[in-house]
């Protein structure tokens, strides 16, 4: 098994899938600017797995210290390309950051490896299929006008993908397509660390049940769904990690039925937000401080997706459910809370 570079590795899904690589035998390299992460992460990933990966802090955005990377580390045969920048509000604020953090990047690591025979998995994202018009979605549904310039870097990046897989012999692209990551690691030395305040909604309620928040804004209970709030297809993070070594090793397998795959990754159910709020609170015992507030431009009502093409062709399936999502999610800020890593 050659060398896998993780770019993003010490970020919250590169974190989980640095654990599972780890864990099956692979040997580890990450590169990482740190601008979301911190560097202690190494040493939580060392007392999880018995082995600290390796790491190099650089940015992607300098190419020149791509290529000098490669020259030191030429047995890479896998990359898992996590490095982005992932708020949708921060990009419609500033999109060139977006387009330079998320796109740039991408092009200088492709133009840097484009010598070599490489593996590579995309961090997709389900934002590509907008509001869906069936559910669930399938990779075959329709991709709409992206409603944020994040959303739009995940889009440009799949077609960069495509197009490079298939105009050299050297590429072979697996793009995974994430519907909604939550949860933290079992052993909770692992999890969503936010720099400020949360983007995203379990963040935001573990923090408000710790008491870091003052109250957690649900975005809208009028929408057409039973409850009245938002569907999502939420999924564990160790699951979601799982399916980075599963795409691996059918690369490695010559599996692929073409140079460029795209596979979504959830757990095919929908739950509420306010589904979600009072499993949290069924777990836990906490009463959550929350109140409805008004729906937020551009948010997809209701989304889960069509799993099936993923459980058959790369052999998994997400195991966690919602309560074992939440429990960990609550296990991990307890233990932030306790331990700071800063
Ligand atoms: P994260 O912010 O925790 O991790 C990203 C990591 O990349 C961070 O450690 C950051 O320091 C690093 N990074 C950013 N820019 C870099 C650069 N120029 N050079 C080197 N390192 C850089 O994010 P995450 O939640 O782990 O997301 C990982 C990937 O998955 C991203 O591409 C994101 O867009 C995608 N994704 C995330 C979600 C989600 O809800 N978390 C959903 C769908 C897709």
């Amino acid at each position: 098994m050659g060398k896998i570079l993780v770019t993003g590795g010490t970020g919250y899904i590169g974190a989980h899938t640095v654990v599972e690589l780890q864990n099956n035998g692979y040997e580890v390299v990450i590169i990482d600017n740190l601008s979301n992460s911190d560097i202690k992460i190494l040493t939580q990933i060392e007392t999880i797995t018995g082995k600290k990966p390796g790491f190099v802090k650089l940015d992607l955005r300098d190419k020149s210290l791509i290529i000098e990377f490669l020259k030191e580390h030429t047995d890479i045969s896998g990359v898992i390309h996590f490095a982005a920048s992932k708020s949708v509000s921060e990009s419609v604020k500033n999109p060139l950051l977006y387009y330079d953090n998320n796109i740039s990047t991408l092009v200088n690591l492709l133009n840097s490896l484009s010598d070599k025979q490489v593996n590579f998995v995309f961090s997709s994202s389900c934002t590509v299929y907008g509001e869906p018009d069936i559910l669930p979605v399938t990779e075959q549904a329709e991709i709409k006008k992206a409603e944020s310039p994040y959303g739009n870097t995940k889009q440009i990046g799949e077609e960069i993908l495509k197009e490079t897989a298939n105009a050299t012999d050297n590429l072979k692209v697996i793009a995974l397509r994430y519907f909604n990551p939550v949860g933290a690691h079992q052993s909770a030395l692992i999890g969503e660390l936010p720099n400020g305040v949360p983007q995203n909604l379990v963040p935001f309620i573990t923090q408000t049940a710790i008491g870091k928040r003052e109250q957690l804004t649900v975005f809208g209970d009028k929408f057409d769904t039973p409850d009245g709030s938002c569907i999502r297809d939420f999924i564990h993070v160790v699951d979601l990690a799982k399916a980075h070594v599963a795409a691996i090793k059918r690369m490695e397998a010559k599996q692929m039925a073409a140079a460029y795959e795209v596979f979504n990754v959830g757990t095919g159910n929908g739950y509420s937000v306010l589904e979600l709020i009072h499993t949290f609170e069924k777990v836990t015992g906490k009463q959550l401080n929350y109140r409805i507030g008004p729906p937020r431009d551009g948010d997809i009502v209701k989304i889960w997706g069509d799993v099936s093409l993923a459980e058959k062709e790369l052999s998994w399936k997400a195991e966690n459910d919602l309560t074992s999502m939440l429990s960990s999610a609550w296990a991990w800020e307890n233990y932030i809370n306790n331990n700071p890593l800063n």
